[in-house]
C-alpha cells in the first residue's frame, strides 16, 4: 500500500478523465488552456470537501459565521485593498523564444531572494543584464523591458463597453468579508473574537499557471477572517498558532498523510503587502513541495484601508469597556482545487488482485463521491427489482449508484477506481435468504448481510 507509484500525477490526471472526475475545459473545442471542468464524480468530491470545511470551521464552532458575497465588487474595494496598485508582477518577454517570465523570479532563482526584493522595474532589467541571467527556456539573455502586470481580470459592467465602468473579477474572497464587517456586526451582535468564512471563486491572471488543477486562473477559495482584539504579540501569536493547528488537523482529517505536510514560515521579505506574519501549509506533490494554504496575520490593514477609502466608521465597540477600535485579523486562506488534488493524490493506490494490478482510490468514506454501489448479479427482472428497491432505500441516506453492465469483476474495478467503499450484489440466493453480498473496497472481504439490516450496517460503516 505504501509502495512508490511511478508517474502518480499522470496516472491521477488520466484516471480523472477516464472516470469522470475532471475534464479539460471546453474539450470539444480543443480546450481552453489551464481550465478544467469538474464532472460527475469530481463535482461531488469537491462538494464533499467544501461541506467538510463548512461544518468543521463554520457550523461546528460557536465563534464563526458563514457568508457568500458577490464576485463583482465596487472597484474602490480593490484600491483600498492594495490590489490595483500592488497586486502585480514584473513581466518580461524573451525576445528570442517569446517565453513570458517574471523578472523577479529570474533574479531570485539565480541570485537569491534578497537580490530581487524591493527593486524597481528598471533595476530588475539592469540586474538581469549585468549578471547575464538566462531565459529558462532557450538560455539567451535578451529580454524586453520589465513592465507591471496586474493579475486581476478586468472587464466592463454595463451595456456599452465604452461608457461602462471598468470592473474586476475578484482576486480573493477576503474583501467580501471586510466590506461586510459592519453589516455583520450590526445584524449579528457578534462579540470578539469571532470569524467570518466563505467559499467562492476567485480569478488571477497568472503568468505561469500549470500542474493540472494546482495553479489555475479561475479557482475556488475557502477563506476566513478571524477578528480579534488588538493585543500583545503573545496574545496574537496564541490565536495564530491555534489556527495553524486547526488547519493541520483538518488536512489530516481529509485523509492526508502527515508525513507529506509541513509548515513553512514566510521570510519577512516575501510577505504580501498586507501581512506581518504568514505561514504556509505545504504538501509534497509529485512535482515538489507546494503551497496548500496560507495563514496570515494581517493586523488592522484591511479595515483601516476600507475606513479611509469608504469614509465609513468600521470600528467595533467593546461591550465591556465601551472602547472603540478596529479589530485585527488572522486570515487562514486555502485553495479548494489544490486541496482536491491532494485528496486525489493521497487516495490513489495500486495493488494486486488475482494476479492483476488494481487501481483503487482509497478515499475516506466521508470524501468518497459514491458511498455504495448496487448490482444485480445478472440482468434478470427478479434481481433488478430487488436491487432497485435496495438502491432507492440507500439513496435516502447516502450517494449510491446502480450498475448492471458487464461482468461483476469489471463492475468492481469501476467502483474501485472511483473509490466507492461498498458494493452490494443481489444474486439468486438473495431471493431465498433475503440477504445480499457486501464487498469492502479496501479489505476485499465479502459479507452476507440481511437486506433489512443493510441500513444499520451501512450507517455504522459510513457515518462518522
Ligand atoms: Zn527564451
Amino acid at each position: 500500500m505504501t509502495k512508490q507509484i511511478e508517474n502518480k500525477m499522470d496516472k491521477v490526471i488520466a484516471l480523472c478523465k477516464r472516470r469522470g472526475f475532471i475534464f479539460p475545459g471546453s474539450d470539444i473545442y480543443g480546450g481552453l488552456a489551464n481550465t478544467w471542468d469538474y464532472a460527475q464524480y469530481g463535482s461531488q468530491l469537491k462538494k464533499n470537501i467544501k461541506d467538510y470545511w463548512w461544518k468543521y470551521f463554520i457550523t461546528d464552532r460557536e465563534d464563526m459565521v458563514g457568508m457568500d458575497s458577490a464576485i463583482l465588487m465596487n472597484p474602490k474595494v480593490w484600491e483600498a485593498s492594495g490590489h490595483v496598485g500592488g497586486f502585480s508582477d514584473p513581466l518580461m518577454d524573451c525576445k528570442n523564444c517569446q517565453e513570458r517570465v517574471r523578472g523577479d523570479q529570474i533574479i531570485e532563482n539565480a541570485l537569491g531572494i534578497e537580490a530581487a526584493v524591493g527593486k524597481s522595474l528598471k533595476q530588475i532589467g539592469e540586474i538581469i543584464k549585468e549578471n547575464n541571467l538566462k531565459c529558462p527556456k532557450c538560455g539567451k539573455c535578451d529580454f524586453t523591458e520589465a513592465r507591471e502586470f496586474n493579475m486581476m481580470f478586468k472587464t466592463h459592467q454595463g451595456v456599452v463597453e465604452e461608457t461602462a465602468s471598468a470592473i474586476y473579477l475578484r482576486p480573493e474572497t477576503a474583501q467580501g468579508i471586510f466590506v461586510n464587517f459592519k453589516n455583520i456586526l450590526q445584524s449579528g451582535r457578534n462579540k470578539l473574537p469571532f470569524g467570518v468564512g466563505q467559499i467562492g471563486k476567485s480569478f488571477r491572471n497568472e503568468i505561469t499557471p500549470g500542474n493540472f488543477i494546482f495553479r489555475t486562473r479561475e479557482f475556488e477559495q475557502a477563506e476566513i477572517e478571524y477578528f480579534v482584539k488588538p493585543g500583545t504579540k503573545a496574545e496574537i501569536l496564541k490565536t495564530y498558532e491555534e489556527w495553524k493547528k486547526a488547519y493541520w488537523d483538518w488536512y489530516v482529517g481529509l485523509g492526508v498523510d502527515e508525513k507529506k505536510l509541513r509548515f513553512r514560515d514566510h521570510d519577512p521579505d516575501e510577505l504580501s503587502h498586507y501581512s506581518t506574519m504568514t505561514a504556509d501549509i505545504e504538501y509534497e506533490f509529485p512535482f515538489g513541495w507546494g503551497e496548500l494554504m496560507g495563514i496570515a496575520y494581517r493586523g488592522d490593514f484591511d479595515l483601516v484601508q476600507h475606513e479611509k477609502v469608504s469614509g465609513k466608521d468600521l470600528k467595533y465597540t467593546d461591550p465591556e469597556t465601551n472602547e472603540k477600535y478596529l479589530p485585527h485579523t488572522i486570515e487562514p486562506a486555502l485553495g479548494i482545487d489544490r486541496t482536491l488534488l491532494v485528496v486525489l493524490l493521497a487516495a490513489y493506490d495500486e495493488d494486486e488482485v488475482n494476479g492483476e494490478t488494481r487501481v483503487v482510490m482509497r478515499f475516506n468514506p466521508e470524501m468518497a463521491p459514491v458511498k455504495v454501489a448496487v448490482f444485480p448479479l445478472m440482468k434478470k427482472p427478479e434481481l433488478q427489482k430487488v436491487a432497485k428497491t435496495i438502491l432507492a432505500d440507500i439513496k435516502k441516506d447516502f450517494t449510491a449508484e446502480y450498475d448492471e453492465s458487464g461482468a461483476i469483476g469489471k463492475r468492481y474495478r469501476r467502483q474501485d477506481e472511483i473509490g466507492t467503499p461498498y458494493c452490494i450484489t443481489v444474486d439468486y440466493e438473495s431471493l431465498e435468504d433475503k440477504s445480499v453480498t457486501v464487498r469492502n473496497r479496501d479489505t476485499l472481504e465479502q459479507e452476507r448481510i440481511k437486506i433489512d439490516e443493510l441500513n444499520k450496517y451501512l450507517k455504522e460503516k459510513l457515518d462518522k
